[in-house]
């Protein structure tokens, strides 16, 4: 069970240390918290104290160095001990224009230096209104991991690349459809269930799929005890470690 929470552009100094101070998350997942870049050391610092607490971050750039004013490398974010980073998020492909294509070299990259990569994916209203969820999910899937799989032309299953060895444990997908994050409007969780069938259904080996959007300390435990989802990630109520808690609470109990 893993279970992750993006501050996105929130939390400050103060409010990291009062939040790992009431952050209550025992109960054996995985749980890791994704800060702003400045707060990545100083919550990993603290997170080390908590064992099953984990940092993350939000974005990273796909190449190693370079003049690419404003942006993080993996190997710094290797370097302040982080974990995990969030790839293709839907604000990060609708704000700031993401394709697939580049989603795919952050993904490789961060795979690369040993970063576990959570890959969001999700389709919007109209594309759900019009019944095509399934192939923007798969298109978005196969192109945001070119290069690391392959897609065996007769059966359309995604096989690893045996080009791009990698740790299979790493590579998580989020499904995270864009009508239900931030808006309050949260998914019913047994088609999440049937949809995170499918996508584990597109890969020849086992992956961890989990579900985001405006997830809460209310509906956390209707996601709870469903093969199909290994874990959420949580926006908005994310940002109150006793909300956090609670939700990390609902998943541990099944
Ligand atoms: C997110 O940003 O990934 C997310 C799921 O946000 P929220 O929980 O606020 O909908």
């Amino acid at each position: 069970m893993l279970i992750i929470a993006n501050w996105k552009m929130n939390g400050s100094l103060a409010e990291s240390k009062a939040y790992f101070e009431s952050l209550d998350v025992a109960g054996g997942a995985t749980v890791v918290i994704c800060p702003p870049f400045p707060l990545l050391q100083y919550c990993g610092e603290i997170a080390r104290s908590v064992s099953t607490v984990q940092v993350g971050a939000q974005n990273c750039h796909w190449e190693r160095s370079g003049a690419f004013t404003g942006e993080v490398s993996v190997k710094l974010l290797c370097e302040l001990g982080v974990r995990w980073v969030l790839a293709g998020h839907s604000e990060r492909r609708r704000i700031f224009g993401e394709s697939n294509e580049l989603i795919s070299k952050k993904v490789r990259i961060a795979l690369q230096s040993g970063l576990g990569v959570v890959v969001c994916i999700g389709e919007d209203l109209q594309e759900r209104e019009s019944g095509s969820t399934m192939q923007v999910l798969e298109q978005q899937i196969t192109e945001s991991l070119a290069g690391i799989v392959i897609k065996d032309a007769a059966s359309g299953i995604l096989f690893p690349n045996p080009e791009f060895p990698f740790d299979q444990s790493q590579l998580v997908i989020a499904y995270e459809p864009v009508w239900a994050i931030g808006t309050g409007r949260v998914a019913d969780a047994e088609e999440v269930n049937s949809i995170h069938q499918n996508i584990k259904a597109l890969f020849s080996f086992p992956i961890q799929v989990l579900y985001g959007g405006s997830c809460n300390d209310k509906n956390a435990s209707s996601f709870a005890g469903r093969n199909g989802i290994d874990g959420l990630l949580v926006g908005g109520a994310s940002l109150d470690s006793h909300s956090f808690s609670r939700i990390v609470k609902a998943m541990s109990l099944q």
